[in-house]
């Protein structure tokens, strides 16, 4: 094979690979590489084309900007495209970028922007006579997302400008999540056996391109302004400018600028911010470098990509070289087992790191992670410390392959891995180290409905040892509990009295309390319908998983988890216990045929409070009746019930010109239904 055929090759196995991973990257937020692998690959394959123009393709990576707009999404086309930028990554690249516009705007230096570059994803927003109207993510450049509803949800985003600007008004930048938000939010998913995004900017894009902007909101988003479509309009004729402009009209911006007027003061503003970044609230990594005037941008052009009048210094990611000394495995609250590496201490990111978090089996597996190794390690984002691969030539002899347990290091009881989940889970419902939050679960009002059964209340009960299990709940009285910390006489009373009226709880209220992973609240209740007895219930989930399948919703998944749980040796004897206490163990009444039921279909809102009945009460006639509850009002609700005090809800509901129903409203459409 010639050298050309081989470079020909090459070409097309480059622009696979890196299709692949730019799909991986954009339109599913999970990479599967490095930035700076990709960045590697996609060099390469420049090289290539640059060197062979007819090598390249007209579809070819080099050329394209982000990927395709998510389904699902409304695509907006961009009026004026957005770019990408280009990058230098080392200084020698940044010294020929600043000598090329030097020398294009006719020798001497010439005055840049030099701005931190957010590690987010490009959005457009667009303003019409000073009120936000819509926005948009950047998608392949032309044709990106409308995803105006998740925006709004940023709290930092104004809907209205301080100042109106007549007409429309388009202003860009980026959408990150904070370094805090990115700990707190990968932590969560940890903790629920989800898959961890592998850096901020990812998690931004995951939580922004959701079409659930509930799961946006939740999220805790940060948006900041860099760039105005069209500035001249509004009097400003450089990007100095621009900043101050966008901070006047109230949008958030980074604040961290700086205007440099000669290679050295750039060189001085990378030094600087090599070390500010590791206090920097929010993850980069690297530093935007801008002409400030705006006029030559347009005669400057651009390449198919990215503008030729900027250019983004991308820092390098600093990995360190240290051994593993030990591989410790905690229970979380969930009961997730996981396993982090214990490290001789090394100087990361501006701090000294001892732990990285392994995650799951799956994880040390594919990296081959065992005590006494050698490893890299690095902070994603520039927060979360972990361990990048293996120094295999390294390996002491002997080290074996690490293996999370099967028993629970806290509790005894069997661990197990379910299918489909990443996360190995110690089964015993009474375990310490998921107790707490186990007990709030039980005694909320989906479940048990426990009044009073609160953070506090739980946290000093299971801290003085008084409940063990939920069976222990059932054995307090109104003389115990008047014992704790600031439980006055009253107050014990009405506890004693609250856990009393939970044994009146239906049985999918009881199978939902369990807590059992996978089954929430629809399955327990599915369950419960199907089974009408939780004898019968444990008895499948013992010996015939398949029959559990034949209930709505249940799979392999859920079925195995019932399994695991029932099996479990201390579960069967708190069931047992809490059949002595009396608990509902059989449905009540006849099995349903749910089509037929009154409000079969119809979706049901609750706001404020009812002087007849409890929430848990109402939310219960309205299930039996067939309808459905939903927490937030949307054009689908079929009727909000608006009793004392409403909130927020009620106000939507009043600008969707819902149907509303006061308490003898629902009292009345209550009896016509039994009718
Ligand atoms: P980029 O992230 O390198 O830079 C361009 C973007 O920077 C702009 O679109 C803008 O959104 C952003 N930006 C942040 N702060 C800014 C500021 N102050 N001013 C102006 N712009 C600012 O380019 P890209 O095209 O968005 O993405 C390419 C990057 O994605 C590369 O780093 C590449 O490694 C990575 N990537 C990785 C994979 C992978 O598999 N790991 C795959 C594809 C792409």
């Amino acid at each position: 094979m010639s050298d050309f055929e081989k470079l020909k090759k090459r070409a097309e196995e480059l622009r696979g690979e890196l299709n692949r991973h730019a799909r991986l990257y954009y339109e599913q937020d999970a990479p599967e590489i490095e930035d700076f692998q990709y960045d590697a690959l996609l060099r390469e394959l420049r090289g290539i084309e640059e060197k062979y123009p007819e090598l390249s393709a007209p579809d070819s990576p080099t050329l394209r900007i982000g990927g395709a707009p998510r389904e699902g999404f409304v695509k907006v086309t961009h009026e004026v495209p957005m770019m990408s930028l280009d990058n230098a990554l080392d200084r020698g690249e940044l010294a020929s970028f600043y000598a090329k516009l030097c020398e294009a705007l006719g020798g001497g230096d010439v005055d840049v922007v030099c701005e931190p570059k957010i590690d987010g994803l490009a959005v457009s927003l667009v303003y019409e006579d000073g009120f936000f109207v819509s926005g948009s993510t950047r998608g392949n450049g032309q044709v990106g997302e409308d995803v105006t509803a998740n925006l709004k949800t940023i709290r930092t985003l104004p809907l209205r400008l301080e100042r109106a600007i007549p007409g429309r008004f388009e202003v860009r930048g980026e959408v990150c999540i904070d370094k805090k938000g990115f700990e707190a939010l990968n932590a969560a998913r940890e903790e629920n056996g989800e898959s961890l995004f592998a850096n901020p900017r990812n998690a931004a894009a995951g939580s922004l391109r959701t079409l659930d902007p509930k799961e946006t909101a939740r999220r805790n988003l940060k948006i900041y302004l860099y760039q105005i479509i069209d500035p001249e309009k509004y009097g400003v004729d450089s990007q100095r400018k621009m900043l101050d402009e966008i901070k006047a009209l109230g949008l958030p911006s980074q604040g961290a600028e700086k205007l440099c007027r000669s290679l050295d003061e750039i060189y001085q503003y990378l030094d600087d911010w090599e070390t500010r970044r590791f206090s920097h609230p929010i993850d980069t990594d690297g530093v935007v470098v801008k002409l400030n005037e705006t006029a030559p941008r347009a005669a400057l052009g651009s390449t198919a990509k990215a503008p030729k009048w900027a250019v983004a210094f991308k820092f390098p990611p600093e990995e360190k070289l240290t051994e593993i000394k030990d591989i410790e495995v905690t229970v979380g609250r969930t009961g997730v087992l996981t396993p982090t590496a214990v490290f001789e201490p090394v100087q990361l990111a501006g701090t000294v790191v001892r732990r990285a978090g392994l995650h799951n089996q799956d994880e040390i597996d594919k990296k081959d992670i065992r005590v006494g190794d050698h490893v890299w390690v690095r902070k994603a984002g520039e927060i979360i410390p972990e361990v990048v691969r293996v120094e295999y030539e390294r390996r002491p002899d002997g080290a074996q392959p690490f293996r999370i347990p099967d028993k629970c290091p806290v509790c005894g009881a069997a661990a197990a891995r379910l299918p489909g989940e990443a996360a190995v889970k110690c089964t015993n419902s009474s375990c310490p180290a998921q107790l707490k939050e186990r007990i709030i679960y039980f005694a909320s009002r989906s479940a048990m409905d426990i009044t009073g059964f609160g953070e506090k209340l739980t946290g000093q009960l299971v801290e003085k040892g008084l409940i063990n299990n939920y069976a222990d709940i059932y054995e307090l009285n109104a003389e115990k509990l008047a014992g704790l910390d600031r439980m006055g006489d009253k107050s014990a009373q009405n506890i004693a009295a609250a856990i009393e009226e939970s044994k009146k709880r239906p049985l999918g209220a009881v199978i939902n309390a369990l807590g059992i992973s996978n089954v929430g609240e629809k399955t327990a209740h599915d369950l419960a319908e199907r089974y009408r007895s939780l004898n019968l219930l444990a008895e499948s989930a013992l010996n015939c998983e398949a029959e559990l399948e034949e209930t709505e919703g249940v799979g392999p998944v859920i079925a195995q988890s019932l399994h695991a749980w029932f099996s479990e040796p201390h579960n069967q004897d708190i069931i047992k216990r809490l059949r002595e206490s009396g608990l509902r163990f059989e449905a009540e009444g006849k099995a349903k045929d749910k089509g037929a039921l009154p409000w079969h279909g119809m979706k049901f809102v609750l706001t404020g409070e009812l002087s007849s009945m409890t929430r848990a009460e109402a939310e219960e006639k309205i299930k039996e009746l067939g309808g459905a509850m939903s927490s937030s009002v949307s054009k689908k609700t079929n009727f909000v019930v608006v009793g004392e005090n409403p909130g927020s809800k009620y106000v939507k509901a009043q600008s969707l010109g819902l149907p509303l129903l006061d308490e003898a409203g629902f009292l009345e459409k209550l009896e016509e239904a039994k009718v």
